[in-house]
């Protein structure tokens, strides 16, 4: 079976995957895809299913910089040299110098264990677009503001479809992945929360999981797994003072869960990070430097 895309509205279809990629039908068949996964694999698929479709790629917008999101883009482009690409300012900035991701991860030049696909994708030429109503390719779209996840992050809509990227993940994703990924929390679950309150919305799609005409089921199942995250630092924290990987430690141990490659670890302990900036925000924490130790005390 060749790949298919899916229905989700009048000229919006989807293509399933590890990353969801959303194709938005625009004038005289020319589409607009909405993340293009990770690698050629997932690409070669997405072009495939656009073109069954009776599509031609018209243009990319890549909601945000993580490679699995537009790690497709290399593939496309190869193909069709003129494509334009699209991101919000700040993560174009990253996907046309995409070791910003690693190196922001670990704070200095990465090593080889974080050059690895999922945190290192081939750059590619993004130009940043605005929020609001945009013409990508001349394919109108929505561009909703959902930051948190990444530092930039548009969730896309069109009439009544909403394609949240990962402004929310589905069940399994959030079953899967205990500690979901965020670099500032306090945004995540504004961005969340903000998303629950679009009116109108038939069918939302997270960038991982499955259409459901679900809003507010999936908006509440996202802000309560962020919420446990929140709490399971701060009950790290109230077993006394910890540096950011003594609490990676504690929350680990909390939510039954360990990274098994470095990747997984920094992500991890980038989100402990920003759950840890959202509590010293609110005076629910400080940091103290003691003995050249930089730890985080409730
Ligand atoms: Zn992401």
């Amino acid at each position: 079976m060749p790949p298919q895309l899916q229905f989700l509205g009048p000229g919006v279809f989807f293509l399933p995957g590890a990353v969801n990629s959303v194709v938005v039908e625009g004038p005289g068949g020319r589409a607009l895809l909405v993340d293009t996964g990770l690698d050629d694999t997932h690409a070669r698929k997405l072009l495939r299913a656009v073109e069954g479709a009776g599509l031609t790629p018209g243009a990319i917008l890549n909601t945000h910089s993580h490679a699995d999101h537009h790690g497709g883009n290399t593939f496309l482009l190869g193909r069709f040299p003129d494509l334009p690409v699209y991101a919000p300012p700040l993560e174009a900035a990253i996907i046309r110098h995409p070791v910003l991701e690693p190196l922001s991860l670990w704070g200095a030049a990465p090593p080889a264990e974080l050059r690895t696909k999922f945190l290192l994708a081939p750059a590619s030429p993004a130009q940043g677009v605005g929020p609001g109503v945009q013409a990508l390719g001349s394919i109108e779209v929505e561009l909703l503001p959902v930051p948190g996840h990444a530092a930039e992050m548009y969730a896309v809509r069109v009439d009544e479809v909403l394609y949240a990227a990962d402004a929310l993940f589905g069940p399994e994703a959030l079953g899967k992945h205990p500690l979901t990924f965020g670099a500032d929390s306090a945004q995540q679950k504004a961005s969340a929360a903000a998303l629950g309150e679009v009116e109108g919305v038939r069918v939302v799609l997270p960038g991982h999981g499955d259409p459901t005409p679900n809003l507010a089921g999936l908006v509440s199942a996202n802000l309560a797994a962020y919420a446990r995250t929140t709490d399971a630092v701060t009950a790290a924290l109230a077993q006394g003072p910890a540096t950011v990987d003594e609490l990676l430690v504690r929350v680990g141990a909390a939510l039954g869960m360990t990274a098994t490659n470095p990747g997984a670890w920094v992500l991890n302990r980038a989100v402990i990070s920003a759950h840890l900036t959202e509590l010293l925000a609110v005076g629910a924490a400080t940091l103290t430097l003691e003995g050249g130790v930089l730890r985080a005390r409730a």
